[in-house]
């Protein structure tokens, strides 16, 4: 039977940047992902990296090309009653975010890994985890056509929120929190320059509009739609249209538009589990939380988290001390409930939920506050680049 420290499920952000980061301290893993790596890397998603994130990428030897190819961020835009509110991030916290995409980190971790001679199995199948109450985990999966057994001292829960990780915790053992919101965001990849060289959050009477990009020359745009919408009721065309019609006229006017080359429909939802350790099984990034995409927290989440057990492994394997692993729960739910409830924050005050007219206007009198106050905008923006990272002991 083969054998490792930390069985590591799923080969996402989190499982990958977990796997290197134990690599360079010394300590063996070996990641199961159930999808193909070309589906992996394809996977477009996220975009912000909070600057934390970047230190903890490049504390992961991962920084190179990030560093060359990153769109650094030093200020957000919120469209709101015909006109745009610029928020000088950096002026407010002294910190920038930057635009550098999942799929780029994806690519950057796979190619690290890989390079490292790292034990990556992808389309593993079945994967099924036993023991964990136990000091002797296991991880059972199919590859190949053949049954596998991999003993180990930890399992790192990192297949996100469809995962088997969670699903095999008895659900007495923990507690779900929940809210899903009563619409999805239908967003486009396309390869036309952005409309603004910074993000543009907009709220508007028809729903919200959010001008977010890749690149220079790669824009990712999103409207607020209905749950039950199809894509296919989006041509490019509909979608252009609209999107315009939800921002700042001078805005819309120097919008430049062309084919999609990706259209997809996600629907939003906050979730929290906790604990997040169960016996010697840690379950990190969407495995334990989601938030709705409108911070941009979802992979930073993931990317703190990781950055909590990594830590707490190495002082495991060095010293024999699990005193912080004993406060990984603590210490990461800490910063999910502060993250949800800052995107719950910013959802609310940016969506659409009903016809109400009266919601509405109140949503506005936040933004027209937020516009007078910089005790409220430093609130948004220290949030926005993220707050500051627990010592674990
Ligand atoms: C459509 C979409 C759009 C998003 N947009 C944004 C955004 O704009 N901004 C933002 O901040 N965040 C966004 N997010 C969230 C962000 O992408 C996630 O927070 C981030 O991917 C979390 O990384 P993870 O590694 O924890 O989970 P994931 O990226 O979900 O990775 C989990 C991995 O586990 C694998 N897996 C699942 N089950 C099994 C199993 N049984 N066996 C083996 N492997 C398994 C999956 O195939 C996957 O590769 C978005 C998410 C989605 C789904």
């Amino acid at each position: 039977m083969a054998r490792t420290q930390v069985a590591i499920i799923g080969a996402g952000p989190s499982g990958l940047l977990l796997s290197q980061l134990l690599h360079l301290n010394g300590i063996d893993s070996v990641v199961l992902e159930r999808q193909s790596r070309e589906y992996v890397a394809g996977r477009i998603r996220a975009g912000v990296l909070e600057h934390g994130t970047v230190e903890l990428l490049l504390e992961a030897r991962l920084g190179e090309r990030m560093l060359r190819e990153r769109l650094v961020h030093d200020g957000v835009a919120l469209g709101f009653s015909g006109r745009s509110l610029r928020i000088d991030l950096h002026a407010l916290t002294g910190r920038s975010v930057s635009v550098y995409g999942q799929t780029e980190v994806t690519k950057d971790l796979i190619d690290a890994r890989i390079a490292a001679g790292a034990k990556l199995v992808y389309e593993a199948s079945d994967v099924a985890i036993e023991g964990f109450d136990t000091s002797h985990p296991k991880v059972r999966y199919r590859h190949e056509g053949r049954t596998h057994e991999l003993d180990c001292d930890f399992i790192a829960g990192c297949d996100g929120y469809h995962g088997v990780c969670r699903q095999t915790v008895p659900p007495g053992a923990m507690r779900n929190f929940e809210r899903i919101y009563p619409f999805g965001w239908l967003g486009i990849l396309a390869d036309v320059p952005p409309v603004s060289h910074e993000l543009i959050y907009s709220n508007h009477a028809r729903g919200f509009a959010l001008c977010s990009m890749r690149s220079p020359t790669r824009s990712r745009y999103y409207v607020q739609c209905g749950l039950d919408e199809k894509v296919e009721a989006w041509p490019d065309e509909r979608f252009w249209d609209e999107l315009k019609l939800r921002l700042p006229e001078e805005v819309a006017a120097s919008m430049v538009t062309g084919p999609s080359i990706e259209k997809s429909i996600a629907p939003l939802r906050s979730f929290v589990v906790e604990p997040l350790r169960f016996g010697q099984l840690f379950l990190v990034g969407d495995a334990a939380h989601i938030v709705p995409p409108t911070g941009a927290k979802g992979l930073n989440l993931a990317a703190a988290d990781v950055r909590v057990l990594y830590r707490g492994l190495v002082d495991f394997y060095r010293t024999g001390s699990a005193r912080a692993l004993e406060r990984y729960s603590e210490i990461c739910l800490r910063r999910i409930w502060k993250a949800v409830r800052f995107s719950w924050w910013f959802t609310s005050i940016m969506h659409k939920f009903s016809d109400d007219p009266f919601a509405h206007r109140l949503q506005l009198a936040e933004l027209d506050y937020l516009s007078g106050s910089t005790a409220a905008l430093t609130s948004l923006a220290e949030n926005y680049v993220g707050l500051p990272f627990e010592a674990a002991s």
